[in-house]
């Protein structure tokens, strides 16, 4: 079916995306595999094209295109194309932090960070999971005291993507025990800021090329400029934040099972078994129809979804929904692969999709979560 939200500028923006993939990501994939994280000169070449700092404000050397997330859902859905790792990267990046920095700084703080940040030579992470659990984020437990012109931090934070390389980390920290939900504020914590030590990169399951690190603060001294949004709203500030996030996740999800849906509909027709093409056996033939039906059907609500999002009007309900039914959507098309053997093989992207998206029915509140809050906007 036709899409219809995009316009000819985000085809165009869809266009240089596929060329930088071409050009410098395919061909040292596994490379970055290998090495267990995008090198730096990746992220470079990102921002000297402007794929880094799509939401930030044309003065700090951004695009300037926040009032249009179209630009966003078109960078989301090339990289996860590659695979869900680079979506996540850079998506923590590019799309989730921007925000926090946009909108919750000050002037000095913005000009501190954002010119770098859409370079490429400032990469970011956000820091809200800890060790005892990421789905009540309101028990967080890592502190800040106030001693004079600077914050200590005390606590420890874990799968954090781009941890181990981020020059610049948000971080929840509970600034008033007393106040529940209301003693929760955000902090951006620099590298080198003393400390601040992260672990190693921590091994996972999939997305071999994304880091993702635990993160420890030991009276760690992060100066009161670094304080961003307001003191005490922090859950808040993430809780507003979250449905982007969710909705950019959604989007990646499903264009990463189209890819993959399509690679596999090429490979059962030149695959054979039993004389004749694999696809061909009535049974494959129904499978591969409900799934590529399923990812249509998907496309739409998602589609609608970024809309909404780009008037202003996605609910965190419908973010939710979205989040969790193409993760859902997702393992299913990459469970019902067809490549045989071939499917359990590294070397095949298959393989490798399969492990990576693992993860997205877990990670940005995991489905049980999305589940709990479209149940309790049904009064459940
Ligand atoms: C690769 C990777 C990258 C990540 N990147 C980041 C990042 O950049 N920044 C960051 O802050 N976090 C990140 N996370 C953390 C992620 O968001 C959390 O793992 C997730 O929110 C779940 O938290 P948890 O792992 O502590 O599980 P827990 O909260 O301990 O939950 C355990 C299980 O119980 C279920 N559960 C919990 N509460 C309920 C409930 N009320 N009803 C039903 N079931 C429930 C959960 O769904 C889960 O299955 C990442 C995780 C991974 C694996």
């Amino acid at each position: 079916m036709r899409r219809t939200l995009f316009e000819p500028e985000h085809e165009a923006l869809r266009a240089s995306v596929r060329e930088f993939l071409d050009r410098h990501v395919r061909p040292r994939h596994e490379e970055f595999i290998a090495a267990r994280q995008i090198p730096r000169e990746i992220w470079i070449e990102a921002g000297k094209q402007g794929f880094l700092g799509l939401l930030i404000p044309e003065e700090y050397g951004g695009g300037g295109v926040a009032d249009d997330w179209r630009f966003s859902a078109v960078l989301a859905e090339e990289l996860a194309a590659v695979s869900v790792a680079f979506s996540s990267t850079f998506g923590i990046h590019a799309d989730v932090n921007a925000p926090y920095l946009v909108e919750l700084t000050t002037p000095e703080q913005r000009q501190r960070w954002l010119p770098v940040y859409c370079t490429g030579e400032l990469v970011t992470a956000i820091a809200m999971t800890e060790p005892s659990g990421g789905s009540d984020l309101a028990a967080l437990k890592t502190t800040a005291v106030r001693d004079g012109d600077e914050w200590l931090l005390n606590g420890a934070k874990t799968f954090i993507t781009n941890g181990f390389s981020a020059d610049l980390v948000i971080v929840a920290a509970r600034t008033d025990r007393a106040k529940g939900v209301k003693g929760i504020s955000l902090f951006v914590v620099e590298a080198g800021t003393p400390g601040f030590t992260r672990g190693r990169k921590l091994d996972k399951v999939g997305q071999d090329e994304s880091d993702t690190a635990e993160l420890f603060f030991v009276d760690a001294r992060v100066p009161h400029a670094n304080l961003i949004g307001e003191q005490g709203r922090g859950f808040i500030h993430m809780m507003e934040r979250l449905p982007q996030e969710r909705i950019g996740a959604a989007v990646g999800n499903l264009a990463n099972a189209r890819a993959l849906l399509a690679e596999t509909l090429e490979y059962v027709k030149t695959r054979t078994a039993f004389g004749q093409p694999v696809g061909s056996f009535q049974y494959n033939k129904f499978t591969l129809a409900e799934l590529v039906t399923k990812v249509e059907v998907t496309q739409a609500f998602v589609d609608h979804c970024v809309l909404a999002h780009v008037d202003g009007e996605l609910s965190a309900v419908d973010a939710a929904k979205a989040k969790w039914w193409t993760a859902q959507v997702q393992n299913d098309v990459l469970d019902t692969c067809l490549h045989g053997g071939y499917g359990y093989m590294n070397e095949y992207r298959i393989a490798r999709a399969w492990r990576d998206a693992r993860v997205t029915k877990i990670w940005a509140g995991s489905n049980e979560i999305m589940k709990e809050l479209i149940g309790r906007d049904l009064g459940l």
